[in-house]
């Protein structure tokens, strides 16, 4: 599939396209050519204070803020309906972008207008939950009627990586508009095109001026002064836990609340009674989808002594079997890393594995694929250790690559140990054929989502996010939208008797007599 032409943009603000401040750009690198086909703004902290300004101004005029959900909807579904009618562009383009295998990069952008959907849906659910019908509290007091109003929580600051970046996005904006809110959204310098095409398609939705601010830039430059800034009602941010760390603790110096989203290393488990065939194929699809790119990966799989022999026979047969080849090809199963820098990352944990004693049972460096350029682009061969001891670099921390770190358990007990002794708690997942097993394990799984005989899949309906330092609070479904409500208390007194507490002014003559007289008579 040939590249695509991308349009030049600009920073989106103020619901126009205006070069930054500094007038500074960055080159977009395609990971597979490692040729910069593009540029994209390099936005800085001026450019970051315009986009709050004009969030601000968005915000505080109501337009978009005190509407219905109703309204607001039907800018969400008009946006969701552009991502369907632009999707192979957009999809070719986050492949040139990423490196994201082209058939990935169509599903994420089905995902993103499902996402767009699902939040005009709850939009409009809102007004239900907002109106005279929904139900009061009961405090227990006939004087009080008490109720809650959901309102749009402010401006918000919204901070997405590169593994998904649209997604990712979408993730944040789509609920954030919903509650009504006004946006800034700081996507990834590695991987922002898509977003700036997001901007154009709320532009052509129609969304009011301000309502959805994109500033493209570096960490450092946009990010930082974003995560930083006292305009923000709140910062949502989804990334490294060493980044995250960063943004909460700058928007604590606000007192302003961030979500978190961060990384994870998580576990499955593969039990005796597994259906080897179908246990393999998750391991696969949760240690190499999106380039073993993926937060959730479960990038630690402990296996079962009984079956481990069959089963890493077949595992790795199978991941030697990949289609590794170029990302806009149709079939492609596993394209570059995103940057040189997230490659070299990548080699220096696969070394680390290596000299730390685990065994190299497949890949290890550059794919032998003959599909691939006979030089450049940024690949990793499947890759799988086993013998991998809890110590271990590989075992511990987040790669974000194809790597899959394989240890053997005996016993339930020592696998749930084993899983959960990490710091982080994103996801976990179970492989067996007892059903009591698997409630057993996912009850005890200490994380924020479990895969009972699966691993990866993902529904915006359903909450996600983690827990340890995985990060908190949670994204998708109804929980996504709450992120950006501000929850009202509306107390009303509906007795028609005067309070009471104090003597009415019918009274007041007598008491000061009698207090008058209580004076006088010692
Ligand atoms: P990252 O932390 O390097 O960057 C994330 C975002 O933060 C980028 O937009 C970046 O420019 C920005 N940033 C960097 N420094 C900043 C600073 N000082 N202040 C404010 N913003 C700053 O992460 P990444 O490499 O882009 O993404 C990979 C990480 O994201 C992995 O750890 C992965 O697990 C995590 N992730 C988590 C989820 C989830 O849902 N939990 C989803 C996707 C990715």
């Amino acid at each position: 599939m040939a590249e695509c032409p991308v349009p030049p943009r600009q920073l989106f603000i103020g619901g126009a396209w205006v070069p930054p401040i500094k007038g500074q750009y960055m080159d977009v690198i395609n990971p597979a050519t490692e040729k910069p086909f593009t540029k994209i703004p390099a936005g800085t902290s001026e450019d970051v204070d315009a986009a709050v300004a004009a969030a601000t101004a968005a915000f505080k005029s109501g337009h978009w803020s005190r509407t219905t959900g109703e309204y607001r909807a039907k800018f969400l579904r008009a946006i969701a309906q552009k991502i369907r009618d632009d999707k192979l562009v957009l999809a070719k383009t986050e492949t040139m972008d990423c490196g994201k295998p082209i058939d990935e990069a169509e599903w994420d952008m089905d995902d993103v207008a499902t996402c767009f959907d699902y939040y005009a849906g709850q939009a409009e659910a809102l007004d239900a939950r907002n109106g005279p019908s929904a139900p009061a509290i009961d405090v227990g007091m006939a004087e009080f009627e008490v109720r809650v109003r959901r309102e749009a929580l402010g401006v918000v600051g919204l901070i997405t990586p590169w593994n998904y970046p649209l997604l990712m996005a979408t993730w944040k904006v789509a609920p954030a508009l919903a509650a009504g809110c006004c946006c800034v959204l700081k996507p990834s310098e590695l991987a922002s095109l898509t977003c700036l095409e997001l901007a154009a398609a709320a532009e052509a939705a129609g969304l009011p001026p301000g309502v959805l601010n994109v500033v493209t830039g570096t960490g450092a430059e946009a990010g930082a002064p974003l995560s930083a800034h006292p305009g923000l009602a709140k910062v949502a941010f989804t990334g490294s836990a060493a980044t995250g760390r960063r943004v909460a603790l700058a928007a604590a110096g606000n007192l302003r609340p961030a979500s978190l989203e961060l990384g994870g290393k998580s576990c499955l488990i593969v039990f005796d009674d597994a259906d080897v065939e179908k246990a393999v194929e998750w391991a696969m699809f949760g240690a190499f989808w999106t380039n073993g790119q993926i937060c959730s990966a479960t990038s630690r799989l402990l296996v079962q002594r009984g079956v481990a022999p069959a089963f890493l026979e077949q595992l790795k047969k199978r991941a030697e079997a990949i289609n590794v080849c170029d990302p806009l090809t149709r079939g492609c199963r596993l394209g570059p890393l995103v940057s040189e820098g997230q490659y070299r990352r990548v080699l220096d944990y696969i070394q680390s594995g290596k000299s730390e004693g685990a065994q190299l049972l497949t890949g290890g460096g550059r794919p032998p694929a003959p599909a691939l350029p006979p030089r450049g682009g940024y690949w990793v061969a499947p890759t799988v250790f086993t013998g991998v001891q809890p110590h271990m670099r590989i075992w511990r921390e987040e790669i974000f690559g194809p790597v899959l770190s394989v240890a053997v358990f005996d016993s339930e007990a020592e696998a749930v140990q084993r899983a959960n002794d990490s710091e982080y708690g994103l996801a976990g997942a179970v492989i067996s054929g007892c059903p009591d097993r698997c409630r057993r394990v996912s009850e005890a799984l200490e994380c924020g989502i479990v895969w009972v005989n699966c691993s990866q899949p993902c529904f915006c309906y359903a909450p996600w996010g983690g827990i340890k330092n995985s990060g908190h609070g949670r994204e998708l479904g109804e929980w996504g939208l709450e992120n950006f409500l501000s929850v009202k208390q509306v107390t009303k007194y509906v007795s028609k008797d005067t309070w009471g507490w104090y003597s009415p002014p019918s009274q007041q003559g007598e008491q000061q007599e009698g207090q008058g007289q209580e004076g006088q008579s010692p």
